[in-house]
């Protein structure tokens, strides 16, 4: 029988996000009493948390918004440990400063601040991301956990701007404050995998782009994939392990769309509309980013700083401080696709 690190309630910031679901189904799995947030706490939407098991005596959802700090106390009260994922996800948004950097500065910092007036809360983790490590690649350099993205702008990849300053926010506030309780972030990359909730997440598009024929041929993106359930299972280990401390790229492997698109051919799903024509070269590198001008603004970004870099990273520290073995990147793609259809996000075959 595993012994709990706390008989206090766990607070995960965001409860119904695509991360945070695997994350309070892990938490309720392993006998913790989760405080969930949401922002509407009545809605019918959130039925799907409710059905966890173990949800019926330990799950508590209770009303937060990342832009009503105040709103937070009640979410921290008598909680030892604090996982903060809420964080608006989208590249393509009308204004970045109002809907991405707000909401994740002013959150993160409305979560730090709530934390350190509680008192009792010993370490929060809070959800960073590999856009606040770089927003443009390098083929030729190793990514660790000491890169700092210093690129992004509210012009430039907004959504890699708001993890940045989030992350750097959080920093700042136990530097400066130092409230008695540790940080520790979790920086994955694209996080892919089955979905607990109906919605479908921004990562998982990929998928669904991918096999219904949205993109126009095969081009030079890579993706550095990690499963969701392990990255859940890493915000739980970052609250369980006593020494854990900083920051952890939580990244399993990179592949190129080339090599998705023939594992998902080996994986039976050739009859699906996947891309066919090579443009992964010179010519279809500069095609590529011609045409990103003609995308939604953050789209277009990510594609000029992304087009024909192969993301490379160092995952040792998570593996290795947090015990981290990560699922196969071929199960998380399987899994990921047969998930898509069984929700009904493409057609079954
Ligand atoms: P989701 O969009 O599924 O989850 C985002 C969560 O943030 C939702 O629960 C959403 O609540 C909440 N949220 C957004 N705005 C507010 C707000 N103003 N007030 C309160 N809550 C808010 O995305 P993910 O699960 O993928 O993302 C979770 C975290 O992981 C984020 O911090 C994201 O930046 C980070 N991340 C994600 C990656 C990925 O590939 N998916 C990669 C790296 C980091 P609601 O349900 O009400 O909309």
């Amino acid at each position: 029988m595993t012994t709990l690190i706390t008989d206090r309630p766990v607070c995960v910031t965001g409860a119904a996000g695509f991360i945070a679901a695997h994350l309070v189904a892990d938490l309720l799995a392993r006998g913790y009493r989760v405080r969930g947030t949401v922002r509407d706490p009545q809605s019918d939407k959130y039925g799907f948390l409710r059905d966890f098991p173990g949800a019926d005596d330990r799950l508590e959802l209770i009303g937060a918004d990342l832009l009503d700090p105040p709103s937070f106390q009640d979410a921290v009260k008598d909680c030892e440990f604090v996982l903060h994922t809420a964080s608006p996800y989208a590249l393509d948004v009308k204004d970045p400063q109002r809907d991405l950097v707000d909401p994740a500065v002013k959150g993160t910092r409305a979560v730090l601040e709530a934390c350190a007036k509680e008192g009792g809360v010993r370490r929060v983790v809070v959800t960073s991301s590999m856009a606040a490590i770089t927003d443009e690649p390098d083929s030729e350099r190793v990514l660790t956990e000491e890169d700092w993205n210093d690129k992004s702008s509210l012009s430039r990849n907004p959504y890699y701007y708001s993890k940045t300053l989030a992350e750097r926010e959080a920093w700042r506030f136990v530097e400066e404050h130092e409230p008695g309780f540790d940080l520790v972030t979790i920086n994955p990359f694209l996080v892919i995998g089955p979905s607990l909730t109906p919605e479908i997440n921004q990562s998982n598009r990929v998928f669904i782009d991918l096999l219904t024929g949205a993109f126009p041929g095969i081009m030079s993106i890579h993706w550095g994939f990690v499963d969701v359930r392990d990255v859940a299972r890493a915000h739980r280990l970052a609250m369980e392990v006593p020494e854990a401390a900083g920051r952890y790229i939580c990244a399993n492997e990179t592949k190129s769309m080339r090599e998705v698109v023939e594992l998902l051919r080996e994986q039976g799903y050739g009859d699906y509309k996947l891309p066919k024509l090579g443009l992964d070269c010179a010519a279809g590198d500069f095609m590529a980013v011609l045409s990103s001008y003609f995308y939604p603004k953050g789209t277009g970004s990510y594609l000029r700083t992304h087009i024909g870099r192969t993301p490379q990273f160092d995952h040792t520290k998570i593996r290795q401080e947090l015990g981290l073995e990560f699922i196969p990147v071929a199960d998380t793609i399987r899994d990921t696709t047969n998930d898509l259809i069984a929700w009904g996000h493409i057609p079954g075959r």
